[in-house]
């Protein structure tokens, strides 16, 4: 997903910190990847669940990450990447701290009555922006970089952000989604 409030500036900051907090966690720093657009079937295609959390896949979500943050993204999922498995990354935070989230299998659990429209973009349908309602909190239940399940309430943007990426590990993209 695109925020278009991003700027280069904070990018660059986000990439450096990134960078230092994959070596600190023994990973190598992600590479950029080229990002799949649609139309690609690949896009359309329900993701395999991750069974286990292997150096290989820690590596992807790291390469996901920097993808991620170099195209000036808030979330990216495997299968954009051409990786049909259920893992997506995203970082919603608007300020100079990068907040990185990877998530392996995620599972919407329960979603809030209110629901907020959100003029959303996708960083595999360049250019194009679709006004798409949704619900504001979301508690969301995954397993993270080190194969722990977690659980978390999302809200507001994060929440948008996090249906929007488990949205394409089901092969669904907002052009497909009913528009507000
Ligand atoms: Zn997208």
């Amino acid at each position: 997903m695109i925020d278009r409030a991003d700027d280069a500036q904070r990018i660059r900051n986000l990439r450096k910190e990134l960078a230092e907090d994959a070596e600190s966690k023994g990973y190598e720093r992600g590479r950029v990847l080229p990002i799949l657009i649609h139309p690609d079937h690949r896009l359309n295609t329900r993701c395999e669940a991750v069974t286990e959390i292997t150096p290989d896949l820690q590596q992807l979500a790291a390469d996901m990450l920097e993808t991620m943050y170099d195209v000036k993204g808030i979330g990216l999922a495997a299968p954009q990447i051409g990786v049909l498995k259920r893992l997506i990354v995203m970082d919603c935070k608007r300020s100079e701290a990068t907040d990185p989230v990877v998530m392996f299998n995620p599972v919407v659990m329960t979603t809030s009555r209110s629901k907020m429209v959100w003029n959303e973009g996708c960083l595999s349908i360049p250019g194009y922006f679709a006004k798409i309602k949704r619900p504001t909190k979301v508690t969301v239940l995954w397993t993270d970089l080190q194969g722990v399940a977690r659980l978390s309430d999302f809200v507001g943007l994060w929440a948008i952000c996090v249906q929007h990426e488990i949205d394409h590990l089901n092969g669904k993209l907002i052009i497909e989604v009913p528009h507000a």
